[in-house]
């Protein structure tokens, strides 16, 4: 990145499924947006709107600002870009799949916008601006009601030839075989994601309960409350051992509504992460995200920043 780039504001999109937001961030003091703008994604009206609703968010943000548009754009969207092939996959809004997002957005905009995975995007943001600041490598996991991840070392998300970098969701986990939309069985998501928590409970219980609620009962001593968070920690530690094995993060970010629980943190999930290392001690931190819901939209904007997306 050179010294005359990161004067620039950076831009960035954040395209939901129900919501595209955008943000301008001065790197000089890149936590907090100098501008930041919502409009509805309007999904159902098909491709063709969407790609308009981008450009009215870039016009909107361009009047507000009183800058002109910049030369690179970051979008952020569920779903993964074929390096390939430069077609999305994977995305919740079904429309976007098979589509040339990246090429028709700059096409459109007249300047290059720089596609990147929404979980990628949060890794991004936690990782140059949020939790794991001044860390050379971050694995931002997104625990909730799926289970992602994003790898971030020096600033830069790593893609890899496939897109998936950080994808750790869908590893399968010794012994569980639960079905998974995926096409596999016992995917960490199957186990760990907050519906797969509420499922465990509800069977184990025979009654069904929203996790929060869960969460407070296993401090009242509910026993299947208790029973699925402790489940939840030998599983998420069994997961996350094999990522430390592999990728040997300096820190990770828990972000969802299951990186909430304050149970990830204690000291006793460290230790039952530290049986599946390859190593004596564990150093690796565990961090809670700091920019909530702003981390996708900030994210996309370090996008532009970055030279390698
Ligand atoms: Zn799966």
């Amino acid at each position: 990145m050179s010294p005359a780039k990161t004067m620039l504001p950076c831009w960035g999109i954040d395209l939901g499924g129900t919501k595209i937001e955008g943000a301008i961030l001065d790197p000089s003091e890149p936590n907090k947006a100098l501008y930041r703008l919502r409009l509805p994604t309007e999904a159902t009206e098909g491709y063709d709107h969407i790609l308009r609703q981008i450009e009215r968010m870039i016009e909107q943000l361009e009047q507000i600002s009183g800058l002109p548009r910049p030369a690179r754009i970051g979008i952020g969207t569920p779903g993964v870009t074929v390096p390939r092939t430069g077609l999305l996959k994977n995305s919740n809004t079904l429309c976007l799949n098979g589509k040339a997002v990246g090429r028709d957005v700059s096409a459109r905009l007249g300047c290059e916008a720089i596609l990147a995975n929404d979980a990628n995007c949060c890794a991004l943001a936690e990782a140059t601006l949020g939790a794991g600041r001044g860390y050379p490598t971050i694995f931002g996991i997104i625990l909730g009601t799926g289970v992602g991840g994003g790898i971030v070392v020096h600033g830069q998300v790593l893609s890899g030839p496939h897109g998936i970098a950080g994808e750790w969701g869908h590893n399968p986990l010794p012994g569980e075989n639960t079905p998974c939309y995926c096409g596999h069985y016992g995917c960490i998501e199957t186990v760990c994601s907050g519906p797969s928590l509420e499922k465990f409970y509800a069977a184990h219980s025979g009654i069904a309960r929203s996790l929060p609620e869960i969460v407070s009962r296993a401090s009242e001593g509910d026993a299947s409350a208790i029973i699925t968070l402790e489940r939840l920690r030998s599983k998420f530690s069994e997961a996350l051992g094999a990522v430390i094995n592999i990728l040997d993060p300096d820190a990770v970010v828990i972000g969802g509504g299951v990186g909430n629980i304050d149970l990830l943190y204690e000291e006793s999930t460290r230790t039952a992460v530290l049986r599946h290392l390859f190593n004596p001690y564990l150093r690796t931190e565990f961090l809670r995200p700091t920019l909530g819901d702003s981390a996708g939209v900030f994210g996309a904007a370090m996008l532009s920043a970055s030279s390698k997306p």
